[in-house]
């Protein structure tokens, strides 16, 4: 697998949702120690952290609540 297909998967490993195939090939090649990898690897580590701080579950009043509901019951 190259550097170039692992890019992709940098955030999804770090989050655990890739599959054991995948999640495996991506820590192989890193343990090899490849410099654009690991490189990529820490830039996806300061946007995963910062995903994780920043994203709240979104709260709605119920004002809000009973609009969006009635919206999504109406049928187009
Ligand atoms: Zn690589």
């Amino acid at each position: 697998m190259g550097c170039q297909y692992l890019e992709d998967l940098y955030e999804l490993y770090l989050l655990g949702t890739l599959s054991e195939k995948d999640s495996a090939a991506v820590g192989e090649h890193l343990e090899r120690g490849c410099p654009y990898c690991r490189e990529g690897l820490r830039e996806a580590t300061l946007i995963v952290c910062l995903l994780t701080q920043t994203v709240r579950p979104a709260r709605l009043d119920s004002k809000h609540k009973s609009r969006l509901l009635r919206r999504l019951r109406k049928k187009p």
